[in-house]
């Protein structure tokens, strides 16, 4: 702003010299003004304060009205430095440049001319040439111009005050900024200081790093050694952080102390005056006593005032005796006196008396009052007492526990490197008990093993026992025998199919079923499956490629596998994806393919691969089903020869009627030798000498062969049965067994399912009906009759299962006034045509219907809402369809074969006990004897409703969950393995 004004200045002088030429007066002038601004410039902002604070706004009016607005400071300066008169001269400076830099001064500009001329005419009126009017209108301009810069100089002074506060504020502003320096130049030298003391610092660590380099070489951040250290150093900041606690309890403890004095010393006050007041208590007891006395005293006298009286009464008597009578009488005056003083005496004491009763009061008062102050202070001092010896006992644990904590690790360091004699004699205690006979081999094995090992849990044992009988020194060793076989068994299962992401059949359900049974009797458990393209994804869980391919071989070279885990209800299971370019699971099905023994041989061989590859090191491997019989073959033949031996292997054979036969040539391509192999007692078909069969293979090759249930096991050892391989079973028939198998109870239970309609229980049926309804509702069958049977059947369509007999079924329930819904589907063509006809026929009919696909969640509804189950199988291996409808409460109808014979039994044969009754049976597998079947059940349901209710009832509440089946592989399983470690022991 101050600047603003002098350009103010400068520009009217500029148009001044525009108006009047004076030429040598204004180049004169202009040089000073010039050389004014300049110093002008040149003087400290702190002058330029001084300065304008010095000059009043009177004082500068004046000064503009006299200087004509002249550079106020500057022109003073010259003036008086030059000894110049021509203090009223207006400086005319000639810089255009400064002239242009205010226009808005143009009025103002003319002022200073007129004003100028008004001089000028005044020097000119000595001159008689000039005339009066010109004179008055220079001074009317004069005027005018005066009045003009006293408008300016008040803005300017308004200006000027405005400039005044900037300025006081910027002083403000300074002065904070010069403390503000100080401050810092404070700070700075401190950061100085800290520096310096940090390079100190950084030069003593790194000459120190140096000398330890120097002596131990440098160190890798993850040698054992800086870990270790590291460890070290993290358990030295946890101890010193307990110390610390530690240090603020001793705190709290050394508080309590200082505490401690004054409470003793209120407890000497307390005692003090709880003496005192004992020695008041002591002087009121004596006076007490004293007046007791007096007491016995006034008694006396009373007394002896009673026998005066009584004198005097006799005295009375001899009061005619006047002389003698009167000495009496003053004697007894006297005497009388003397008692009346006794007696004012007496009564005189007896005033303290109760003075002393009442201070006696008082005094318990008091004594109770201190008593009890005495009282609650002991009770602070005990609780403060209490808390001292609290915080020392805890000081004294952790001291303990930090003394215990050292003192076992040192120990843990010093075991850990115990001397190999000590080894070497836990080895001969262990001999010596065995040849002792006080253990077993096996038990011996184990605990050499552990010795050899150096485990720990023996080590410990033995220090334990150090010092205990002969007798307790083997228990503690043998119970780490027990607790090393407790954790269970590694099983693994190979398989085509696991319910509910690939399920053809029941195949699929025992996976699952007999896998998660497992698993909860705490066995590892873990599933090979191919990864098909057609899988249900979305019931794995946590599905993810590994980074790791597996090489398998097939047809004289390598292919890669890739592979897939992921859980399926909870059970780890690992997919197989070869990278074959025949894409053998990519075919949108899982069987039926012109190749499926290329398939899967391909398949059973990666499987047994990547068990090698992973390192695993399982007691049983499972396979299933023909699919992966070659499991076993492969197992002793090459992987057990490059040291994979670790395992058992057990087949199950779900069904027999598919046993994976093929021309023996093609068992080659999988790497098995069929040289070898293609012998009628090793994997040679029955049916030609050029064929070679799966199913026979593993039954050769595996240590437990199972099938799925007792009778079918007896079933397929005679010729009928055993298509081929009863005289195989019967050979090998010291390893085989039919286990009946159960049905996931999780997945098939009526209280729970989401699929069904209106969920319910055995003792409640309700919803049962409702479903019932629901279904024929869906299916557009009559809901006319409520309590019309509804038959039942779900099954895959081939002629084991006896589609002729369920044909027959269809219209013998339509006859007994049924309804009959069937679901199911069929991999051969013409049975398949042969339903879409009878589907076709049926297709509005109010009581049948047909629904020819797989659908596992209308399979739920069926069993619902089905009163009746039809599974009229010509042979059936377990079957699994009669006991998911049981539990559904669907009264199964079953020719009696396989494991439809071991859990259906008839409800009319009066040889089986009542408790066992559950379905109707028919052995003949002709329609006779279904109808017949059929027809004693509808009467049933018809005549006796409640005694149906009750059928119904029993059979939801019977147990078919693999708890019992998944015990019996347990214990197949366990005695495999027994048998195979004592043979290795031999
Ligand atoms: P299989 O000989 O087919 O293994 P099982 O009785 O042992 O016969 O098991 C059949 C399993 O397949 C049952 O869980 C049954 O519910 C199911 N199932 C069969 N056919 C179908 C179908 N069309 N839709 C849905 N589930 C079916």
């Amino acid at each position: 702003m101050a600047s603003v004004a002098c350009s103010l200045v400068l520009g009217r002088g500029f148009s001044c010299a525009n108006t009047l030429t004076r030429p040598p007066i204004a180049c004169l002038r202009l040089s000073r003004a010039v050389s004014c601004k300049m110093r002008n410039r040149h003087l400290s902002s702190q002058q330029k304060r001084q300065q304008f604070k010095r000059a009043p706004t009177e004082q500068l009016s004046l000064n503009m009205n006299a200087q004509s607005h002249d550079n106020i400071g500057c022109e003073a300066e010259e003036a008086s430095s030059a000894g110049a008169s021509h203090s009223s001269q207006i400086t005319i400076p000639s810089n255009d440049a400064e002239s242009d830099s205010n226009s808005e001064t143009d009025v103002a500009v003319s002022s200073f001319e007129e004003t100028n001329m008004v001089i000028e005419n005044n020097d000119e009126q000595e001159h008689p040439s000039i005339r009066l009017e010109d004179l008055i209108a220079m001074i009317r301009n004069a005027e005018k111009t005066r009045v003009y810069a006293l408008e300016e100089l008040d803005k300017i002074l308004s200006e000027k005050e405005a400039l005044q506060a900037e300025i006081n504020n910027l002083e403000m502003k300074l002065a904070e900024t010069d403390a503000r320096i100080k401050v810092a130049a404070q700070e700075k030298i401190n950061v100085e200081l800290l520096e310096n003391q940090l390079k100190k610092l950084k030069t003593e660590i790194s000459s120190r790093n140096s000398i330890e380099e120097g002596k131990h070489g440098t160190l890798d951040d993850e040698s054992p050694l800086v870990l270790e250290l590291n460890d070290l150093r993290k358990e030295n900041a946890l101890l010193k952080d307990d110390i610390q606690m530690l240090k603020l309890k001793v705190a709290d403890v050394s508080k309590t102390e200082e505490r401690l004095p004054s409470l003793e010393k209120r407890h000497s006050l307390l005692e003090a005056s709880l003496m005192e007041l004992q020695s008041q208590l002591s002087n009121a007891q004596d006076n007490v006593s004293r007046l007791a006395s007096l007491r016995y005293e006034c008694k006396a006298l009373s007394d002896k005032v009673e026998n005066l009286q009584a004198l005097f009464n006799d005295a009375s008597i001899v009061m005619d005796q006047p002389s003698l009578g009167l000495q009496q009488y003053h004697e007894l005056q006297k005497k009388v006196d003397k008692i009346e003083a006794l007696v004012t005496e007496a009564t005189v004491s007896k005033f303290p008396s109760e003075n002393f009763q009442h201070y006696d009061e008082t005094l318990r008062e008091k004594i109770e009052l201190s008593e009890k102050r005495l009282w609650e202070s002991d009770q602070e001092i005990h609780s403060q007492i209490q808390l001292f010896q609290e915080s020392v006992r805890e000081f004294h644990d952790s001291l303990e526990r930090l003394k215990e904590e050292s003192k076992k690790r040192s120990q843990e360091l010093s075991l850990e490197n115990l001397p190999q004699e000590f080894w070497s004699r836990l080895l001969l205690i262990i001999d010596g008990w065995l040849l002792e006979k006080k253990i077993s081999v096996n038990d011996a094995k184990m605990l050499r093993e552990m010795t050899w090992k150096k485990d720990a849990r023996i080590r410990d044992a033995y220090l334990a026992s150090r010092s205990k009988s002969e007798h307790e020194k083997l228990a503690t060793f043998l119970k780490l025998t027990y607790s090393r076989t407790s954790p269970g068994m590694h099983i693994i299962h190979i398989a085509a199919e696991m319910a509910p992401v690939a399920k053809v059949g029941g195949l699929g359900d025992v996976i699952s079923g007999l896998g998660k049974a497992l698993q909860r009797k705490g066995h590892m458990v873990e599933i090979v499956l191919p990864k098909y393209d057609c899988m249900q994804y979305d019931l794995i869980a946590d599905m993810k490629a590994l980074d790791v391919v597996v090489e398998s071989y097939f047809d004289g070279r390598l292919f890669s596998n890739k592979i897939w885990v992921g859980t399926i209800e909870g059970l780890p299971v690992y997919f197989i994806e070869p990278h074959h370019p025949a894409k053998f699971f990519w075919r949108g099905k899982y069987y039926g393919e012109h190749d499926d023994f290329k398939r899967f041989s391909f398949f059973s061989r990666a499987a047994v691969e990547l068990l090698y590859q992973a390192g695993k090191k399982p007691d049983i491997i499972h396979c299933h089903d023909w699919q992966t019989a070659f499991v076993a073959p492969l197992y002793w033949d090459i992987y057990a020869a490059k040291g994979f031996n670790s395992a058992r292997i057990c087949f199950t054979c779900h069904n027999f009627e598919y046993q994976g036969t093929a021309p023996a040539s093609e068992l080659v391509s999988c790497g098995l030798d069929v040289h070898q192999l293609n012998r009628p007692d090793r994997m040679q078909d029955h049916s030609a000498q050029d064929k070679v069969n799966a199913v026979k293979g593993a039954i050769v090759f595996s240590n437990i062969v199972t099938t799925v249930s007792p009778t079918y096991a007896q079933e397929v050892r005679t010729i009928e049965g055993g298509r081929g391989l009863h005289e195989t079973l019967k050979s090998h028939s010291k390893k085989f067994v039919g286990i009946l198998n159960g049905i996931d109870t999780d997945a098939w239970n009526p209280s729970t399912d989401n699929y069904i309609s209106v969920q319910y229980s055995a003792d409640d049926l309700q919803g049962k009906a409702e479903n019932k309804d629901a279904i024929r509702k869906r299916l557009k069958l009559s809901r006319s009759e409520g309590s019309q049977p509804l038959v039942g059947c779900i099954t895959r369509l081939v002629p084991q299962k006896g589609v002729h007999l369920i044909r027959h079924a269809i219209y013998c329930a339509l006859e007994l006034g049924g309804q009959f819904v069937l679901l199911g589907s069929s991999p051969v063509p013409h049975i398949q045509r042969e339903f879409e006809d009878i589907a076709n026929h049926f297709q509005s009919h109010s009581h049948i219907r047909l629904l020819l696909k797989y659908d596992d969640a209308l399979s739920h509804l069926i069993y619902a809402a089905s009163d009746m189950f039809i599974i009229p199988s010509m042979f059936e291996p377990c079957g699994l369809t009669q006991m998911i409808a049981m539990r559904y409460g669907s009264v199964p109808i079953v020719r009696k074969t396989g494991g439809l014979n071991d859990s259906v039994f008839d409800v009319d044969d009066n040889t089986i006990p009542e408790q066992y009754q559950n379905g109707f049976t028919f052995v003949a597998p002709d329609e006779q004897g279904l109808s017949s079947a059929m027809e004693r059940a509808f009467q049933h349901y018809i005549r006796s409703p409640e005694s149906w209710q009750q059928l119904v009832q029993k059979d939801m509440r019977l147990d078919f969950s693999w708890d019992s089946s998944a015990s019996q592989y347990e214990e197949l399983y366990e005695r495999s393995v027994a048998r195979a470690r004592a043979a290795a022991r031999v």
